[in-house]
């Protein structure tokens, strides 16, 4: 496994990190949540992600339960506020200052730590100021209650005002979560340049597309039992998007490329993402814990330029690059 530093700061994390939406929870049983984070320790990841949110917190406990007993020392545990939890009351939504204060200790004591490694905003808080909002941030890194700040979704300009304040309140703003994948590219025009320029790494989510780019699923055909597509309590919703017949040919013209480079096609997805030096991390989940020990074998790949040609030739016209789809991923309003 790689370890790289997020952004400019002196925290390393492993270079394939794993998280748990959309499954622990919801649509894993818990042994086979325990398993995959299993797998993941033994496979060399140290980085895990999660959300208040996810699972309506209970991904929070099963992560908490699933590493318990390791040693935190060797762990990076990163969770994240914003999107509406618990009974959806007015303030149990957003970036607050109320809403933060309340919402670390709940997660910390779900993860069953003192402390989480990272403690990022899920979504830019339209309705909130941002004083108050990195104020509050600040306050829980004193307290200790987080190490640094990092960000998910965020434009450039928002990253850019916000790494300003945490600068003035002497906290680091070290990381920027968005979705980032060979199909999936909206952060190259805007956000990579600005984070590039501050300091601020990306953690990237759904490198492999939510399952799309291992290639599982065939245009005109009803998808795998038990994948994510099928998945009623979210997962089929969310990965939507992208089971599209268009997109699902171009994908397997990608099959080629990966075999050449003895790769599976989620390995070569996985792969992909870590070729850009703003990325600090891919963000992978699995519903089985082979998933897991298949695409940690992508970190410490190189691809070289020809065969990023190739693939870009292959994906032609449905790869997504709008930067304004970065403001678009974000509500309006803050929800709840
Ligand atoms: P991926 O693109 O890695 O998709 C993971 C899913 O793809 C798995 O659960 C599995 O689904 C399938 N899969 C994984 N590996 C393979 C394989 N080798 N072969 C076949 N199928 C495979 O990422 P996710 O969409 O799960 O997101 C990863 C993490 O990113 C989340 O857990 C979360 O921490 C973060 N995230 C953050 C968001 C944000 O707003 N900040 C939003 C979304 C995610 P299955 O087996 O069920 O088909």
């Amino acid at each position: 496994m790689e370890y790289r530093y997020l952004g400019n700061s002196g925290l390393k994390i492993s270079a394939i990190t794993y998280g748990n939406w959309l499954t622990h929870g919801s649509q894993v049983e818990n042994d086979v949540a325990a398993q995959c984070v299993r797998a993941a320790l033994d496979n060399g990841i140290t980085t895990f992600d999660t959300a208040d949110v996810y699972a309506n917190t209970k991904a929070e406990t099963v992560l908490g339960e699933a590493l318990k007993g390791e040693r935190r020392q060797s762990l990076e545990i990163f969770t994240k506020v914003y999107w509406p939890t618990g009974p959806g009351g007015p303030n149990d939504s957003g970036l607050s200052r109320k809403h933060i204060m309340e919402s670390i200790d709940g997660s910390l004591s779900r993860l069953q730590t003192d402390y989480v490694d990272l403690y990022q905003a899920h979504r830019f808080d339209t309705e909130t100021p941002l004083e108050e909002t990195m104020q509050a941030f600040a306050d829980v890194v004193r307290a200790g209650k987080a190490l640094y700040i990092g960000v998910s979704e965020w434009t450039a300009d928002q990253i850019r005002a916000g790494h300003a304040l945490a600068r003035e309140l002497g906290i680091g703003l070290i990381s920027s979560q968005p979705q980032y994948s060979m199909l999936w590219r909206v952060i190259e025009g805007e956000v990579v340049p600005a984070c590039r320029e501050l300091g601020v790494g990306q953690i990237v989510w759904s490198p492999i597309a939510q399952g799309v780019l291992s290639g599982k699923y065939l245009p005109g055909q009803q998808p795998p039992e038990g994948s994510r597509a099928t998945d009623t309590k979210g997962g089929a919703n969310m990965i939507s998007r992208f089971m599209d017949d268009d997109v699902l040919t171009r994908v397997q013209a990608l099959k080629p490329i990966a075999d050449d480079l003895g790769l599976s096609m989620a390995q070569l997805a996985v792969a992909w993402v870590l070729q850009n030096d703003n990325v600090s991390a891919a963000l992978v989940g699995a519903s089985r814990p082979e998933q897991v020990a298949e695409n940690v074998k992508a970190s410490g790949v190189r691809i070289q330029p020809d065969v990023l040609k190739q693939i870009d030739e292959a994906l032609g016209d449905v790869v997504v690059r709008d930067p304004a789809k970065t403001a678009e991923n974000a509500p309006a309003r803050r929800p709840g």
